[in-house]
């Protein structure tokens, strides 16, 4: 069994090293916000008071954080942990970031002669819980080697994208896709609706059809149309706008670095960061429905 620390305990990192400790794992946890801790006490974490508490003799340290400034402040800001991390620990970065800061904290590990990987999910809260998320990898093949059976307990698709960073950059155009499929979704549905169709059959239909897509499968869109998705529990929890906007705020920077042509999803990026300034940062993603049926925010 091993000895990890977890650092950032929100819906996604919660379930995770929930899905650790229920493997047998001791857990060191810590998280900003007090609540997230107990949580995961109940399951029998041990709680730490700071960061760096939770990276003291542990043989692999997580971490599930929002965005770069998060991961970068807490690796190498000027309380940064990395300068406290044994050389014999491996650390994994799961937050999804931009592929330039996974390499700079990467560099920087690796100049300490410590192995980093950057291991973006995809699955969403779902696949968190159920242990079920698609891990990305970016890093040498030694590292995914040593991390594998962790990411078999929180995960059943393990893929190595590349060298270091290379998670990010698979991650962040499977979101820019995501992102455009969301909002097409949507607006077929409404338009299904507004002329007069019942969302949950014209949702069968498409499913069937050559328009199905992951939204219609497992995250329908549409208030009602499936039991226990953000769509039908009022848009709370999930995969929240503010993030995806942050996703495609990353892939325009990426397709900008390198000249590439993201039509589809520049316009997605719009529509959204539209949606978030119309109240809806803090709800999931699906909630892209309410641009075209109008519902305001609560
Ligand atoms: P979240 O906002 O629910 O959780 C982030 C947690 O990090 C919070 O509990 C916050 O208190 C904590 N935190 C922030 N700074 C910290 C610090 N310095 N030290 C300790 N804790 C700190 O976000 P989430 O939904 O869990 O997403 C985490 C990452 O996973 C993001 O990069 C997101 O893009 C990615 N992701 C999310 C989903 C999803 O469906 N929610 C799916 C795939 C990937």
């Amino acid at each position: 069994m091993t000895t990890l620390g977890f650092i950032g305990l929100g819906n996604m990192g919660g379930p995770m090293a929930a899905n650790l400790l229920k493997a047998g794992h001791t857990v060191k946890v810590f998280d900003l916000v007090p609540a997230a801790l107990d949580n995961l006490a109940g399951l029998g974490a041990i709680t730490c008071g700071s960061a760096l508490d939770a990276t003291v003799n542990v043989d692999v340290l997580i971490s599930m954080l929002p965005a770069s400034v998060h991961v970068e402040t807490l690796y190498l800001g000027e309380r940064g942990i990395l300068p406290h991390i044994k050389g014999s620990t491996l650390v994994i970065d799961c937050s999804t970031i931009a592929p330039s800061s996974a390499q700079k904290v990467s560099a920087a590990a690796h100049e300490r002669g410590i192995t980093m990987l950057d291991a973006p999910v995809s699955g969403g809260v779902g696949g968190a819980v159920g242990g079920t998320l698609t891990f990305i990898v970016g890093g040498t093949s030694e590292g995914l080697a040593r991390a594998q059976t962790l990411l078999e307990v929180m995960g059943e698709n393990i893929f190595h994208a590349g060298a270091a960073g290379a998670g990010q950059v698979a991650k962040i155009c499977n979101n820019m896709l995501l992102s455009v499929l969301m909002a097409g979704t949507a607006e077929a549905l409404q338009l299904g609706v507004d002329n007069g169709l019942d969302p949950a059959v014209l949702s069968e239909i498409m499913r069937k059809s050559s328009g199905g897509n992951w939204a219609l499968e497992v995250y329908n869109p549409y208030p009602g149309v499936m039991p226990g998705v953000p769509a039908s529990k009022e848009y709370e929890g999930g995969f929240l706008v503010d993030l995806m906007i942050k996703d495609l705020g990353l892939a325009m920077e990426a397709a900008l670095e390198k000249g590439a042509a993201t039509p589809m999803g520049s316009l997605a990026r719009n529509l959204y960061v539209n949606h978030g300034k119309a109240g809806f940062g803090r709800k999931d993603f699906s909630s892209i429905q309410a641009v075209f049926n109008k519902k305001p925010a609560e």
